[in-house]
């Protein structure tokens, strides 16, 4: 049968492999089934061909632009997913497995895309923080930016998930605005090549936004500047030599690493046999262990239960693992598949005896695995094994031997300190789980294991209903982990973005930082509107268009009419005594709700126009107590305007209001959707 050609994509063109090419097996039949890598790539070509081409493309769309983009990928991605489902059968993974790679990268682009819409702006600068007061008047100051990185991302992964795994790297690197080159693992790359020529062929991706190096990357790495991005996931031994390279070194290339990992799960002391949470526990626990066969970087290895549960907990994850259906993965009735390659397999086994020397297997026979539709010595079949160790404080390779593949080490804790330190030892991991109900003991691990583990996911009956499992990296939260995890971060929304981006602290004046960021700074020019600002259009609005109103005096009947009407009799605005006991204020002052009707009132206008809805107010500071007899007027300028849909779009306003003497008493931003025609 001839083998599939697994293609790499390098400035523009699909190359074959060639004579050096790797042979990739069916994980089911152990067959030899593919074929990639092509010695010839010319691989500093293609660095340049994305620097060029596609680096300048993508830094000329903006946030909101590039978020589309990513949108449009994922839906068409998921237009196609079929194709990518039935390739993935041959990786050993079930269909349950495809959809947390294949749905779970697409999901993760939309959420990219979401983020990237909603809080980023429609420009090419995204603001870091606050602006920064550097001086006394106010014509000094800072603000910190982030622009794209003037390279390319290079995303390095594991075999495990070859879509979810490129797709959770090249999201938030086009949304910053910088070019891939993808390398998957060559274990699986035939379906991550599947899924490139799926988004290139929707032709929306930019000339050199995307490339596929399909086998090694031969010298790539030696050729990148400060300006490339290693973005790496895979094994802590490889990571290292990839990041200890001299070149990577003296250049300060970034390098973000994801690698293994020695996750646990504890069973807290108030989840007893018999409790929701002790189920809960254990469905977790067998779910970690069976998906993907055991090879997921977030997967339990070390399963922590108070001593006196130790037995309980063997018993009902053995009862469930015995019951789950190991075979080839295509038949709906399999519930775990075959480990990638039978080199895995090997790699398991040898990993798991070194485990065996410190504790007792209790259950799964890798030499007496059951297996349906396949056969279980061509195939790269292993069974769940689970282990116990009854000494875990001086037990070595339970806390630092990552068998990849659906192994697990049960052990017993004494107390909450006791079950922190053993999750400790891990030397750092992506992912912690503990099954409670009692705050005081998810606060003790989170102040005891925080430092330790990227991820700490609590768990019991109130959120189970909706919780998203152990194991599940969010597009929303930060997925990596201290020392042994790689000390790296991906993901995390908006923060996930920032390894493409350079962070870059301005300073000058508000005129400078404005016309910088596109945002108005105040103390910067302000334009005069042509007519009331209410009756322009979003697309009409100026950045920095300001009017300031007439001056409304505040009388003491307002203060009381405002307290009866709104039953906000607070002692402060009735009475006068009370009111100068108070250390902030003179005596009897304007509710500050008062105050911002009365802005609202100065500055609204009363017939229908383009602005649709008053969405709400950030930052609303009140600095100074106004007072009976006080005249009050406001400054209203646009401060940030940001597209929302083709109808209309947010305009943020920055709001000051000054009395009599022009001390400013309230600030802040009043939010609003103005119809964008
Ligand atoms: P691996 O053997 O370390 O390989 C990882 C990647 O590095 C592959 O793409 C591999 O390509 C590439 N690679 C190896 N040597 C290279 C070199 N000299 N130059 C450039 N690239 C090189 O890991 P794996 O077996 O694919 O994945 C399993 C490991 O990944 C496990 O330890 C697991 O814990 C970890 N993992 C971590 C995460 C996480 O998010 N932290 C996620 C998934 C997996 P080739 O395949 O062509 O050799």
């Amino acid at each position: 049968m001839s083998l599939l050609e697994v293609q790499s994509f390098a400035a523009g063109h699909w190359r074959a492999p060639d004579a050096h090419a790797r042979t990739i097996e069916n994980a089911v039949t152990g067959a030899p089934m593919a074929l990639a890598g092509n010695d010839a790539l010319d691989v500093a070509g293609m660095l340049d061909y994305a620097r060029t081409k596609g680096g300048p493309a993508l830094r000329a769309l903006t946030f909101h632009d590039r978020a589309r983009m990513i949108k449009a990928l994922a839906l068409h991605l998921g237009q196609h997913k079929q194709a990518l489902y039935d390739l993935s059968y041959a990786t050993g993974a079930t269909l349950a497995d495809h959809k947390i790679d294949v749905d779970g990268g697409i999901g993760t682009m939309l959420v990219f895309a979401s983020k990237g819409r909603r809080e980023m702006p429609d420009a090419q600068v995204y603001l870091d923080g606050p602006v920064e007061q550097l001086s006394r008047q106010g014509s000094f100051l800072g603000q910190h930016i982030c622009t794209p990185l003037q390279g390319v991302a290079i995303q390095i992964n594991a075999f495990n998930f070859p879509v979810w795994g490129m797709l959770e790297k090249l999201a938030p690197a086009l949304l910053a605005g910088v070019p891939s080159i993808v390398k998957p693992a060559t274990a699986t790359c035939y379906v991550t090549e599947r899924a490139v020529r799926i988004m290139l062929d929707i032709g929306i991706l930019p000339e050199g936004a995307l490339q596929l190096v399909a086998g090694g990357l031969g010298d790539m790495l030696d050729h990148l500047t400060c300006q490339d991005v290693v973005g790496f996931t895979g094994s802590a031994a490889t990571a290292l030599k990839l990041r200890s390279k001299p070149h990577l070194l003296q250049n300060s290339i970034r390098f973000v690493a994801e690698q293994d990992s020695l996750n646990a799960s504890i069973l807290g002391p108030d989840a007893a046999p018999g409790t929701p949470e002790f189920d809960l526990f254990i469905k977790e626990t067998h779910r970690e262990i069976t998906t993907k066969a055991g090879q997921k970087c977030t997967a339990i290895r070390r399963i922590m239960a108070p001593q006196d549960h130790v037995d309980a907990v063997i018993a009902a994850l053995s009862d469930r693992l015995a019951g789950t259906v190991i075979g080839d993965p295509a038949l709906d009735s399999t519930q775990m598949g075959a480990l990638v390659s039978n080199a895995q397999k090997r790699d398991v086994l040898q990993q798991a005896a070194l485990i065996g020397q410190e504790a007792t297997r209790v259950f799964g026979d890798p030499d007496a695995v059951a297996v349906q539709g396949a056969d279980a010595t061509k195939g790269a079949f292993v069974p769940p094994m689970l282990f116990h160790c009854d000494d875990p404080d001086i037990a070595r390779h339970v806390h630092d031997t990552e068998a990849f593949g659906p192994v697990s080490t049960i052990m017993g804790y004494r107390d909450t300190d006791h079950a922190i330190t053993l999750a400790n030892r891990g030397g750092g991991s992506l992912v912690l789980s503990v099954i409670t109900r009692d705050p005081d003991m998810a606060r003790a691990v989170a102040t005891g294991a925080g430092a330790l583990h990227g991820r700490i996911y609590f768990n019991n009956r109130d959120s189970m209903g909706e919780s998203t499992g152990h194991g599940s990296p969010l597009p929303h939260m930060v997925h990596g982990g201290p020392g042994r995890a790689g000390g790296g971060e991906e993901l995390g929304g908006v923060r996930g973005v920032m390894h493409y981006m350079q962070r870059t602290a301005i300073q000058g004046s508000p005129d400078i930082l404005t016309g910088i960021t596109g945002t108005w700074v105040p103390g910067a020019a302000e334009a005069k509107a042509p007519a009331h600002p209410f009756t322009r259009t979003f697309h009409e609005l100026e950045i920095g268009e300001t009017i300031h109103t007439s001056a409304r005096t505040v009388t003491l009947e307002d203060i009381e009419h405002f307290a009866r009407f709104t039953g906000d009799t607070f002692y402060a605005h009735m009475d006068e005594d009370a009111a100068k006991r108070n250390p902030f204020f003179p005596g009897r002052v304007a509710h500050g709700y008062l105050l911002l009707s009365f802005a609202a009132g100065l500055f609204v206008m009363p017939d229908e126009g383009p602005v649709l809805a008053n969405t709400g107010l950030d930052n609303l500071r009140f600095m100074k107590p106004v007072e009976a007899g006080d005249a009050i007027k406001v400054r209203l300028s646009v401060k940030q305007k940001t597209p929302r849909n083709e109808d209309y779009g947010e305009v943020r306003w920055h709001v000051t209001l000054t009395n009599q003497d022009d001390d400013p008493v309230a600030e802040y931003d009043l939010l609003t959707m103005n119809a964008r025609h």
